[in-house]
């Protein structure tokens, strides 16, 4: 299915430091709902029914091409995916070439099918600025914290995208996307240009694929990019009116 070789360790991937906001999402205190909703995602990862291997046969099947990844302490089905994904090239904005792509496989299958989206669109390349990230909720990591709960990131459900590129084109979130500045949800706010409605239209459209959205729109941590996630706690999409703090990152 693959034909890849060695597995590079996890730290290989980050030869870049990624932009300070999305590198370091310091997380704000939580309250009580979200310190529960944060119990059940640990026992969600500790208990998980899925079987990976039916999740890597369906990606097979899919054509996608993969392979093993490094075990993660916080990944349930760790592997790498190659960065041409359903024709669309995945690539992090600081590395000038696309590398594999570090996720967890029900994530990678996620990410496949927003590929259909974004080719529909008229996107040839997606640029990041991570997706594995060893992060937990409330900052550190989990070497440092140990038992920590970890973010979406760390289960590797999770990429934070800056930019997409069209054959004639590239739309910036930083640049195009119009931050409305209220809690307004962004599928609801007005477009404003071509530019800022491609933008919206394509992550409301990505909504239900990803089950936690945040635009730029949602607080000043993101206001580089947005941060598609797979959680498994999730109770809506932030980007269709979720309380924010039921999005858990
Ligand atoms: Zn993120």
């Amino acid at each position: 299915m693959v034909g890849c070789t060695a597995v590079a360790p996890i730290a290989a991937l980050r030869e870049e430091p990624a932009p300070e906001s999305c590198a370091v999402e310091d997380e704000r205190p939580l309250d009580a709902v979200q310190v529960s909703e944060i119990a059940v995602a640990a026992a969600w990862h500790a208990d998980d029914t899925e079987a990976p291997r039916g999740c890597r046969a369906t990606l097979a099947a899919r054509g996608v091409r993969f392979d093993d990844a490094s075990p993660s302490p916080t990944i349930v089905d760790p592997i790498k995916v190659a960065p041409l994904l359903g024709d669309v090239t995945f690539r992090h904005v600081h590395d000038p070439k696309p590398r594999w792509l570090w996720v967890d496989c029900r994530f990678a299958l996620r990410l496949h099918a927003a590929t259909d989206l974004l080719r529909a669109r008229g996107v040839r390349e997606v640029l990041h600025v991570g997706t594995y990230e060893p992060k937990c909720v409330g900052g550190g990591t989990p070497e440092s914290r140990p038992g920590c709960t970890p973010s979406a990131h760390a289960l590797g459900m999770a990429i934070d995208v800056v930019s997409l590129v069209t054959a004639h084109d590239d739309f910036v979130f930083e640049r195009d996307f119009v931050k409305r500045g209220d809690a307004t949800p962004t599928c609801e706010t007005p477009r404003r240009g071509a530019r800022d409605t491609f933008l919206k239209e394509l992550v409301c459209a990505l909504d239900g694929t990803f089950n936690v959205l945040l635009t730029p729109n949602w607080d000043d941590r993101h206001k580089t990019h947005v941060h598609l996630a797979l959680h498994p706690t999730a109770k809506a999409w932030w980007a269709n009116g979720v309380d924010p703090q039921l999005a858990p990152e």
